[in-house]
């Protein structure tokens, strides 16, 4: 047993007992034998051993074409080219008449399609209900791939009467493999480590895998994130889906640890409180009968316990706020083909595959058996959401920017989820309106074009969930986490407690409830605007604007054009046309005589004008020959991945290098840093890592290396963790300090701070200027500031407080940077910017360091949204969020949390992409004036 393992024993892979699993997947099943069994589409039999991906396409297919009951549908690729799937699975009839059943829930889902009781009840009379099951979303959670298969075949082959009255009744939607590069990656692994000698040891890297393991997609995103935010291509297919079918249940089945048992839903608080009471209901009802299911077997199950539902990005949440009963397994993972746990029992793939299996038909016969109370409650809860929406008048507002790639993301990702979106096709005004920043407006005028969403739609909830700024927690469940931090230092928190995504794109937006006017029209898409180059003939060269994320793919093109390119530090004005900080310039000298005929087609391409500009003679700003334009550079991007770092950190920084913006790049071990030649580079970036690990994987060796290399000229810039150790006082690669290291310090950097922001509205005093002598004895203000003590708090007590505060350290919530929009890092940017925060440590940053952003100096404008303790306030209000310093003739640029997380924080994306586009020609750049002197 697990007590002698210490001194003696069995190998913890062993175990004398062979394990055969016989327990079947349906007792007394009787099966059409025309049917395709899946056995004899797969090499191990099913539930032996994790079937790979191209098993589970031959096998779907073969039952597509075998089976009456079987429609089968593709809804996409992923970023590997695999196919992902909908399974449609019921009675022949309703297969029959799909689209007709479709268009009748799609009637059913409109609640101002029916008026009467009585049309209610004739609607949903002969409707089936639609019931949508998803697999695998993360890759290494296999269990539930399989469990597809079986039920693919089960419901297509059974035959007993509880089956056919299912079927009569439910119209199954299976996403057998929501992940499938993800799960691909992930059997691979298994297969590569898996030894000859049997194997029970979940350690054993044949059940653990390698970094970056299967669960996430192939840009190492996690799926079951995404489902408001769309960035990936496996999450707009299903959500595609859902949104048509209206499906009354939606499963999503996951794994958990190895020594687990069950989980199925409810969940517990939080519950997001846009969650129709429908599904509280409902929940409850689906639970009973799971639970019985499993005690028919013995099986052991919970509920309840950690699965929170605050956050409305799960599979599982976000079909709940437009009324369908969202229900989440977890399954304890075998990873193979059989684990021990902890009480030496022996779990099976073929026993886990079983547990999901059985949770779905099970869930498949409540539906079937409660389908017109599901049908009527769905579309009682669609009615309740939009009356509710009336009631409370509440519309968001989005005023475009100039930078329309990001709006058209941002809109589009609400068009997605079925969210009704208007725009203004004049101008308007609106009584009270809230702004992102928690900044109320009176009578505030809107230009038409404003985007609208309005809240009394049966998306209204959905909308409100993904949309609102700043979501409260009831006071209890505060009592709650309050009690396990201050007792437990633990949280109660499963996720994130702020993802508002206006605020995350940095959108001008604003919420109200006030009842305003105005013609609109329903937006489908949003198109953008079409590029040329006007003046082709310029004489003195080309001019094109900082319009955000068109002006970087530009600038990439520019760089793969070998074109020279420069960066103006400063707005200016040439020719009647106003040019913001970032612009940039290509003069004619030094360029090729065909650089009309080279940026004509790129202009069109990017869909950006391209200035051709006569003089350079400026009328506003710096002239086009001032030094103020700064040589930019083509950056060399090493983009630092392996064993130890944050492969969620990771993958947001590669998707948007790689797949966003296409700018080359070469993705480098971080293990093999110290025997890599980074010459070859000149951007380097280390995105946040896992704990403390860089101390060990990069060791005093490779900070030295990385320390000459920034020395010799290169841009090195570092997110969360590898800023911390970077700060760090035993490695100090940087002058940024860790908060705790400096805490006999605050003083020196509070008064850093007060210099920085006076000398952002500096006051000339003529009289201490010229006339010191005259200014009577103790009103010399300038000298009172400069000589007020200091007040210390005894070292033990300032580290007390400091380790008090820590405690109570920003679990993802949304707070408020703001920017010197001076720094060449802030082109493009506001005067301010949400920034996504998870962390427990703070940085600070003294001159000759530059903090172009700044956690908000004022303590009441820190918090923008979601859990942050006052504790927490105080200790990071003021402290360093971008850092940037000077290095011999290279440079160090540090994020004190993930820039771009989750790939739509798109406010703050825009200093790391600065950072590595303009980095490397604006840390060259003091040339000119060096040489005048
Ligand atoms: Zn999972």
């Amino acid at each position: 047993g697990a007590h002698m393992a210490a001194y003696g024993g069995l190998h913890p892979s062993y175990s004398e007992k062979a394990v055969v699993d016989t327990v079947p997947f349906y007792e007394g099943g009787r099966y059409d034998p025309t049917v395709p069994k899946p056995n004899d589409f797969l090499e191990h039999p099913l539930g032996q051993w994790p079937l790979p991906y191209h098993e589970l396409v031959a096998y779907i297919e073969a039952l597509a074409d075998h089976s009456e009951r079987v429609v089968l549908d593709t809804r996409g690729k992923t970023h590997e080219g695999r196919d992902m799937f909908n399974i449609f699975i019921s009675a022949p009839a309703n297969i029959a008449n799909l689209n007709q059943l479709g268009a009748a829930m799609e009637m059913l889902a409109d609640p101002g399609r029916i008026e009467s009781e009585s049309e209610l009840e004739t609607a949903i009379e002969e409707l089936p209900a639609f019931a949508w099951l998803g697999y695998t979303i993360h890759g290494d959670e296999l269990s539930g791939t399989d469990a597809a298969v079986q039920m693919a075949y089960h419901l297509a082959a059974a035959n007993d009467s509880a089956t056919l009255h299912l079927l009569e009744n439910v119209i199954a939607i299976i996403d057998p493999l929501e992940n499938p590069d993800g799960r691909e990656r992930y059997v691979h692994m298994l297969q590569n480590y898996k030894s000859h000698v049997p194997n029970y040891d979940p350690n054993a890297m044949q059940h653990s895998g390698v970094w970056p393991w299967g669960r996430t997609n192939h840009y190492l995103f996690d799926l079951n994130r995404d489902c408001i935010l769309l960035t990936q291509p496996e999450t707009i297919g299903k959500i595609q889906t859902i949104q048509k079918w209206h499906p009354v249940l939606v499963v999503d089945a996951h794994e958990m640890g190895s020594h687990a048992t069950y989980l199925f839903s409810p969940p517990r608080e939080p519950i997001n409180y846009n969650t129709p009471p429908n599904v509280l209901k409902w929940w409850k009802v689906y639970n009973q009968d799971q639970a019985a299911a499993f005690d028919r077997h013995g099986w052991p199950y919970y509920a309840g316990e950690w699965n929170d539902q605050w956050y409305p990005g799960y599979t599982s949440a976000w079909p709940t706020f437009f009324g369908a009963v969202g229900i989440l397994y977890e399954q304890a993972g075998v990873n193979g083909a059989v684990v021990k746990q902890r009480d030496d029992y022996l779990l099976t793939f073929h026993e886990a595959v079983n547990h999901q299996f059985t949770s779905s038909l099970t869930n498949l016969l409540t539906t079937a058996n409660n389908r017109r109370e599901l049908l009527k409650d769905y579309y009682e809860a669609r009615k309740g959401i939009v009356s509710e929406g009336k009631k409370s008048r509440l519309q968001f507002l989005f005023v475009p920017d100039d930078d329309e790639l990001k709006m058209k993301r941002f809109i589009e990702s609400l068009i997605g989820q079925g969210i009704v979106v208007q725009r203004a096709t004049q101008e308007f005004s609106v009584g009270k309106a809230t702004d992102i920043y928690h900044a109320e407006h009176s009578s505030r005028k809107f230009p038409a074009g404003t985007y609208v969403v309005n809240t009394a739609q049966p998306n209204g909830a959905l909308a409100k969930a993904v949309l609102e700024f700043d979501p409260h927690f009831k006071q209890e469940f505060l009592e709650e986490e309050r009690r396990e931090l201050e007792k437990h230092n633990e949280t109660r928190m499963y996720e994130v407690s702020a993802w508002s995504v206006p605020l995350a794109y940095d959108i001008d937006a604003y919420y109200t409830n006030s009842s305003f006017t105005v013609a609109t029209e329903q937006v489908n898409s949003v198109e953008l605007s079409q590029g040329k180059l006007v003046n082709p003939q310029g004489q003195f060269g080309f001019v094109i604007n900082m319009e955000g994320e068109k002006t970087y793919r530009l600038l990439n093109r520019l760089f793969a054009k070998e074109l020279v390119v420069y960066g103006s530090e400063k707005p200016f004005t040439v020719e009647g046309r106003s040019y913001k900080a970032g612009a940039l310039l290509l003069r004619k000298r030094g360029n090729p005589k065909e650089l009309p005929s080279i940026l004509a087609p790129l202009a069109e391409e990017v869909g950006i004008n391209i200035y051709g500009v006569n003089s350079g003679r400026s009328t506003e700003g710096s002239y086009l020959g001032a030094p103020t334009f700064r040589l930019l550079a083509q950056p060399r991007i090493g983009l630092v991945m392996g064993d130890g770092m944050n492969y969620l950190s990771v993958g947001s920084l590669w998707y948007t290098v790689d797949k966003e913006l296409e700018i080359p790049h070469s993705l480098i071990q971080v293990s093999r840093i110290q025997y890599t030649d980074l010459s070859k580079y000149n951007v380097i970036i280390l995105p946040s890592a896992w704990g403390d690990v860089l101390r060990g994987l990069l060791g005093e060796r490779g900070a030295k290396k990385l320390d000459k290399w920034v020395t010799e000229g290169g841009t090195l810039v570092m997110t969360g963790r590898s800023a911390v150790w970077a700060a760090d006082t035993s490695v100090a690669l940087s002058q940024v300090r860790l908060k705790r290291q400096v805490l006999d310090k605050l003083d020196v950097y509070k008064k850093g701070l007060e210099r920085e922001l006076q000398a952002e509205a500096p006051t000339v005093d003529t009289m201490a200027l010229w006339h010191p002598d005259k200014i009577p004895a103790g009103e010399n203000v300038t000298q009172k500031k400069e000589e007020a003590p200091p007040s210390k708090p005894g070292k033990k007590e300032a580290e007390d407080l400091d380790k008090w505060q820590r405690k109570f350290h920003p679990r993802g919530a949304i707070l408020q940077a703001d920017i010197d929009t001076e720094d060449w890092l802030a082109f493009g940017m506001r005067g301010q910017v949400p920034v996504m925060a998870y962390t427990s440590h703070a940085l600070m940053a003294a001159a000759p360091v530059k903090t172009p952003a700044r956690f908000a100096p004022e303590q009441n404008d820190l918090r923008l949204s979601g859990l942050l303790w006052p504790e927490a306030r105080q200790r990071w209000t003021g402290t360093a969020y971008v850092t940037r310093e000077s290095k011999g003739k290279g440079q160090i640029i540090m994020f004190a949390t993930d820039p771009n997380t989750r790939a739509y924080f798109w406010g703050t994306r825009r200093m790391f992409v600065n950072a590595i586009l303009y980095g490397p020609g604006m840390s060259r750049g003091f040339e000119p004036y060096e040489e005048k002197q």
